[in-house]
């Protein structure tokens, strides 16, 4: 009789929490959103997010002020002897909040809610891999990863390429794409979009751009895309986004179906940021990394 009492309480108990819990979180997100950004966290941003510099001053604000509730919400776990900062948490959560700073319901009814912790390596991190070769062969190895993003509760990344990253490429805008990309249960490149008819054209623009991609790398021709993005769609995906924000204007010339569905989807526009100017062809080569 007793244990069913207990039982019964815990059951209410657990339900009044159910019922509560979105409510208190509301109120923290709306809180940590008037909330003042600590003055260092713009030393930490420039030095690590060069291209902070061409966000427009409102757009700043607004991810500044998702960045404070990404920091407080989500739980860091430091990995292989690292401590993590709160350097660390601010130029990641920063790079996070980017991404979905336009979205609708962020942060009140939605902030990458799957997401539960974020696991920092001091620097690339083995993983086991097994990779199937056709005809029964099966390699088993270990390959070092700059971050992983395999499922929605949990991603991995690694400290030293956050901080010493080639002027183009971009691990955490990468990872946290393939977080949306799972958003729909699947990781294949294309993340929620509103309705049929944005899938068809998103998926239009991606497989051609993805099979010129596969095109221009076989005949040798230098690609502004990473050849890592041609490895699979969800790669593209991933790859393309950082692109998107580290180097918009090219993107915009090489890649304008892509460009223009990514604009679209983050409901961004870095190639008509100030300052982000705006190239011809032949100026490509050369470029500002920034542009
Ligand atoms: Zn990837």
């Amino acid at each position: 009789m007793i244990v069913f009492v207990v039982l019964i309480i815990a059951a209410l108990a657990t339900a009044a929490w159910l019922t509560v819990e979105p409510s208190l979180i509301r109120r923290r997100r709306r809180r940590l959103m008037g909330a003042p950004t600590p003055a260092q966290w713009h030393q930490w941003i420039a030095t690590h997010v060069p291209l902070v510099k061409y966000l427009p001053p409102e757009l700043l604000e607004r991810v500044l002020a998702l960045t404070r509730i990404f920091v407080n919400d989500k739980r860091f776990v430091g990995c292989n002897g690292l401590t993590v900062t709160d350097e660390m948490r601010v130029v990641i959560g920063f790079q996070a909040s980017l991404l979905v700073v336009n979205r609708p319901g962020v942060p009140i009814d939605a902030f990458y809610d799957e997401l539960e912790s974020i696991l920092v390596y001091p620097a690339a991190f083995l993983v086991e891999e097994t990779q199937h070769l056709g005809h029964g062969l099966v390699t088993t190895g270990r390959r070092a990863l700059s971050g992983q993003a395999w499922e929605a509760r949990r991603m991995i990344l690694s400290w030293d390429d956050i901080e010493h990253r080639p002027p183009a490429s971009n691990v955490v805008l990468h990872e946290f794409a393939h977080y949306l990309d799972m958003e729909n249960d699947s990781m294949d490149g294309a993340p929620v979009l509103q309705n049929a008819l944005a899938y068809a054209r998103w998926s239009q623009a991606f497989w051609e751009e993805y099979r010129r991609l596969h095109e221009d790398l076989q005949a040798g021709l230098p690609t502004l895309l990473d050849p890592y993005a041609a490895t699979q769609p969800a790669e593209f995906f991933a790859v393309v986004t950082e692109v998107f924000f580290e180097r918009p204007a090219p993107l915009l010339l090489e890649h304008p179906g892509v460009y223009n569905e990514l604009k679209g989807y983050y409901r961004l526009d870095p190639a008509a940021w100030p300052g982000v100017a705006p190239l011809h062809p032949s100026t490509l080569t050369g470029l500002d990394p920034a542009n």
